[in-house]
This record gives structure tokens, C-alpha cells and sequence, in this order.
């Protein structure tokens, strides 16, 4: 009984989809992205890596499809917004000594993302433990940075990154950050400014001796000479499809449709499988951007907003192509209304149990876009939910990030936040439940079109105290 008045409910939802756009709905095949997907995350694609020749023939077959789909290309090189980067390998073995009153300690495992030959000859040190710094020239300001398991480590590290921010403002000779190793990116802007050059310092040795050193000045010194890294120029690309809006206003605003197209390449050792094929991850989000921008593309009259479909290049080194497009973005951020960023969509088998016609958000109570897709959902039998334990947590980690620190409503759906190949080389097409993603992509494509015909932007939740920096950074466009 129960069963019959839910599929009463649906029909009557159903129904209320206008012609055009369920006849969109429909031109969404789940066979279309198995084809694709097989391909997209073959071996013969080395698992994505950014860079590889495996991405860049990826980048290739993503713009033929937009190609094909009749996109108006975008970009200044056909489908590709092109990013020139310098990949960086480091000198290996810098030179680290440290000098107090009593004695030299020769420290082991440092290393800098310092883009020049780095020298430093007893430059003194200044320990910064408060915000409240004077100006460091010729000095090195040293901050200990916190370990990801220590207690309370999410307010350890924001105060972390605060204390490297402001004592990059004081003009020291290097930033020195110990305890914690410091990762530092393979990847640079090519034209980026330069940067005061960070010194990490992870010897245990060393660790206690700068512990013991009291916050302020100090007669501590510290030399260190690394020699210039190896810099290789790399050309990464975004790839980005425009569907012109139909609204002789609304069209000169945007919304934002993307998916990381990148992944994690190969294992560079061991027996067996050694591919990261990234099927679900995220070839699931690629090719239902791809399919959805196929089923727009295909209406006489399309929705008011323009849509930018995109897909981005070194998600998994950090949010690069996504940051990239933040920074140099094809169409003003003042008229970028949303972005929609697909992850994970393919796999049902999440491990916190099946996930079968059902999607979620990053950020759900962030702002007011999810509610748009759960009206969606209610006309496609797909529930969209905010999963408590962790829709937040994941927010940060993948390319809505990037917009929403530029102040645009931004959000990743996935199906599965978590399933048992993640990152590992088992996360192959052939466990993707197509018929599933398709019918997520549905409401997806549903939820994408009452964005870009409604005359109401989204907005953030101010209400929120975890949007705050988010509203003021969009105040700023
Ligand atoms: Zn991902």
C-alpha cells in the first residue's frame, strides 16, 4: 500500500516536467557512458596523471565530445583553456645547519619549494606564535605545524596557516615550518608571482631543538643552501564547452557544470595491476557532464542562464585546474551564478551501505542550491539527502573549493563518498552501475536547468557560520 502511494506521488511529479526538457531527460543513456567511460578509464590511459600523455588524450576525447554534443567552444584554443605550469623537482639533498649558543646541529630530511638556489648564512631566527609580528627582513620566521592526527587539529591548522600568511607579509628571507613535514606541490604556475620560499623541517633532532627555542627573537640561526630545482615547462588544460542561454539577459550569467577529468597515473612498482584507472573516480563525473551537456545541447530552445560544462586537469595534486579557472576564469565571477561539481557518481557500494537512487552534497546546508536538486530529485525518484556524519568534511576536498573561495554557491554531488576501490587500482568500469548513474544524472540535468531558468540566483546560507568567508569572498566579485 505504502509502495502504491509512493508511485502514485511519482507519477504525479513526473508529469509536472515540462515536455522539452524530460524529452532532454530522456536522451541520457546509460550505455552512452559505459561506452566512454571503458574508454576513459582504460589502461591504455595510464590512470591520468597530471601531467601525462594518458591526461592529455583524455583532454582530446572530453572536447571531441563537446565537439560533437555542438558546444560553442571556449576558451582561445578550441575546448582547451590552456595553463602553463613548471613541474619542479627539488634538490634532494639541501644543506641545513642550525646554530644557538651552544652548539651546530647538521640537519637531516629538510627541503624547500624555493624556485631559485636558496642560501641563507646564519639568517637569525624568530619563532612566530601569535599573530602579532614585527617586520622579518634578513631573519627566517619559524612556525610549527601541526600533525593531521594531533588533538584539536582542525583549529591547530587554521591558526597554522594564519601565522604562515602573516609572516610571509613581514618580508622574512624564508618561512621555516617544522615538526609536521610540509608537502609541497610538484606543480607551479609558470607566471605565478614569486613567492618567499618555504623551508621544511621534519628531523627530530632539529624538531626539539627549535621546540625548546622561546617564541620572539631568538640568538638561534639557521644556514641552509639548496642549488635551483629542475623546472620542466608543461602545458595543462581545462577543458570547457559553452551552451549559449536563450534569455537575452539571463544569459550573460553562468552556471557551472564540472567533473575532474585527471587521476592518479600508476603504481611505479610491485607485481600485478598497476594502474589507477579512476573510473569512479572521476570518470563517473566526466562522462556525466559530457552526457548532460549531449541531452542540453540537443533542445530547440535552451535554458535561460548559459551553462559551462568543464573538466578539470590535477584535481588530485590539489585542486590546480579548478584553482587555475578561479584565477583566470572565462566569464566574469560577478555573473558566475553556481557551480555544480560532480564526484563518485558510479559506484553504489559506498561503504557506509548501498546507495541506490539516492545522491548527496558537500556543504549541504551551505546555501540554497541542494534544495533545488532535492525538488529534482522528487521529480526523477531520486532522493537527495545530506549525509550528517560527512557532507561537511567534505566541502574542501574537491573543486567546488576553488569557487566557493571565490565567493560563488559551489558544491560537489556524489553518489558515494566512500567505496572499496578508492584510490586503488580495482576502481575499473566495470563496476559502475550505469543504469544508476543515468538515472542520477537525470535529476542532475533537471536540477541544472531550474538553476539556469530561474531568475533568482543562488545564494549562501549566511545563517551558516561555516559560509562566512565564502559570503565575504563573494562580495568581492
Ligand atoms: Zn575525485
Amino acid at each position: 500500500m505504502k509502495r502504491l502511494v509512493l508511485l502514485l506521488t511519482a507519477v504525479v511529479c513526473l508529469a509536472a516536467v515540462d515536455p522539452q526538457e524530460q524529452a532532454a531527460l530522456d536522451r541520457i543513456s546509460a550505455a552512452d557512458m559505459r561506452g566512454n567511460l571503458s574508454f576513459l578509464s582504460s589502461d591504455a590511459l595510464e590512470g591520468r596523471d597530471t601531467p601525462s600523455r594518458g591526461l592529455d588524450i583524455a583532454a582530446e576525447f572530453i572536447a571531441s565530445q563537446f565537439r560533437r554534443a555542438g558546444l560553442e567552444p571556449v576558451g582561445g584554443a578550441d575546448y582547451f583553456q590552456a595553463a602553463d605550469y613548471l613541474e619542479t623537482t627539488p634538490d634532494p639533498s639541501p644543506s641545513v645547519t642550525l646554530d644557538d649558543d651552544k652548539k651546530t646541529l647538521h640537519v637531516k630530511n629538510a627541503s624547500t619549494n624555493a624556485l631559485a638556489a636558496l642560501d641563507l648564512k646564519f639568517a637569525p631566527i624568530y619563532k612566530v606564535e601569535s599573530t602579532d609580528v614585527p617586520s622579518l627582513a634578513g631573519k627566517v620566521a619559524l612556525i610549527r605545524r601541526p600533525g593531521a592526527r594531533a588533538e584539536g587539529a582542525r583549529e591547530k591548522f587554521v591558526q597554522f596557516r594564519a601565522f604562515v600568511k602573516v609572516a610571509r607579509e613581514r618580508q622574512p628571507a624564508a618561512v621555516v615550518i617544522y615538526g609536521a613535514p610540509q608537502p609541497f606541490p610538484s606543480l607551479v604556475e609558470a607566471k605565478a608571482a614569486p613567492e618567499i620560499p618555504l623551508i621544511s623541517i621534519a628531523d627530530a633532532d632539529a624538531v626539539k631543538l627549535l621546540d625548546a627555542l622561546s617564541p620572539g627573537e631568538s640568538k638561534a640561526t639557521l644556514s641552509f643552501h639548496a642549488n635551483e630545482p629542475k623546472k620542466t615547462p608543461v602545458q595543462l588544460r581545462n577543458v570547457a564547452g559553452l551552451l549559449r542561454g536563450s534569455d537575452s539577459a539571463l544569459s550573460k550569467t553562468y552556471v557551472l557544470l564540472t567533473a575532474h577529468y585527471d587521476h592518479i597515473g600508476v603504481k611505479p612498482s610491485g607485481d600485478g595491476d598497476r594502474i589507477f584507472n579512476g573510473a569512479n573516480d572521476d570518470g563517473s563525473g566526466t562522462v556525466s557532464v559530457i552526457e548532460i551537456a549531449n541531452a542540453l545541447a540537443a533542445m530547440k530552445q535552451h535554458p535561460k542562464r548559459s551553462i559551462l560544462f568543464m573538466t578539470f586537469f590535477g584535481e588530485e595534486k590539489g585542486l590546480f585546474g579548478s584553482r587555475y579557472y578561479a584565477e583566470h576564469p572565462l566569464f566574469p565571477l560577478k555573473q558566475t551564478v553556481a557551480q555544480i561539481n560532480l564526484e563518485q557518481l558510479g559506484r553504489t557500494d559506498d561503504t557506509e551501505g548501498p546507495q541506490v537512487a539516492s545522491a548527496t552534497f558537500t556543504g549541504f546546508d551551505f546555501s540554497d542550491l541542494p534544495a533545488t536538486f532535492q525538488a529534482a530529485g522528487k521529480a526523477t525518484g531520486v532522493k537527495v539527502y545530506k549525509n550528517d556524519k560527512s557532507s561537511d568534511d567534505f566541502f574542501a576536498r574537491s573543486d567546488n573549493q576553488s569557487l566557493a573561495d571565490a565567493g560563488i554557491p559551489a558544491h560537489t554531488l556524489a553518489v558515494a563518498f566512500d567505496f572499496p576501490d578508492y584510490h586503488q587500482v580495482g576502481d575499473e568500469w566495470q563496476k559502475i552501475d550505469y543504469d544508476n548513474m543515468a538515472k542520477v544524472d537525470r535529476m542532475i540535468a533537471l536540477g541544472l536547468m531550474t538553476v539556469a531558468n530561474r531568475a533568482e540566483p543562488p545564494h549562501w546560507n549566511e545563517k551558516n557560520s561555516k559560509t562566512g568567508k565564502y559570503v565575504e569572498a563573494s562580495h568581492r566579485n
